[in-house]
């Protein structure tokens, strides 16, 4: 099975529609959260002199999720994320994208944490659900469930339930998972 197909399979999974196929990415929205997937060919190592051309390249104007599928996902995840630093810096290019490292040798396990952290981190695009949760494990105070979905986890190898749980006075964003 080509990697973009497992990908793909994750990602229904998990809910997300997919907008966009092409040879090495995959464009999928989760509610209002806009991921794009990317698969770096085996020895290529990215390079532009100018961030703003990563960006446009790379196609992440509309993107919130960045997955970097590759064989050393830090090294190149890194260097996006610098990138995207100095767009903001030199031409005050403000993104709201966050990056995330997937090993191609852990692609499914990795890929499932790695959509739990954008899930947790950008609870208010995903949100579909807004009610009572548990206690603040700050304050005490309810927190809000901001986010619920059902999906069977590849680390856990069962069917599990998630939760993600904000207290936005504490700045607490919990995301548990129950096996069930
Ligand atoms: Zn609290």
């Amino acid at each position: 099975m080509r990697i973009i197909d497992k990908v793909i399979e994750v990602l229904r999974n998990r809910g997300f529609k997919i907008r966009v196929v092409r040879d090495d990415s995959i464009k999928a929205d989760l509610n209002r959260l806009r991921a794009k997937v990317w698969v770096v060919p085996g020895d290529y190592f990215p390079w532009w002199s100018n961030p703003l051309d990563m960006i446009e390249e790379l196609d992440l104007n509309d993107i919130n999720a960045l997955f970097v599928i590759s064989e050393r996902p830090y090294v190149i995840s890194d260097y996006i994320m610098n990138n995207l630093s100095r767009a903001r810096y030199w031409f005050n290019k403000e993104l709201n994208i966050k990056v995330y490292a997937i090993n191609i040798d852990r692609l499914e396990e990795d890929l499932e944490d790695g959509i739990n952290l954008a899930i947790t981190n950008f609870y208010r695009e995903v949100s579909n659900v807004m009610l009572r949760g548990n206690a603040c494990p700050s304050c005490g105070s309810p927190m809000a469930l901001m986010y619920s979905s059902r999906y069977y986890s590849r680390r856990w190898r069962t069917w599990v339930n998630e939760y993600v749980e904000v207290c936005e006075k504490c700045k607490v964003i919990s995301h548990r998972l129950t096996l069930s």
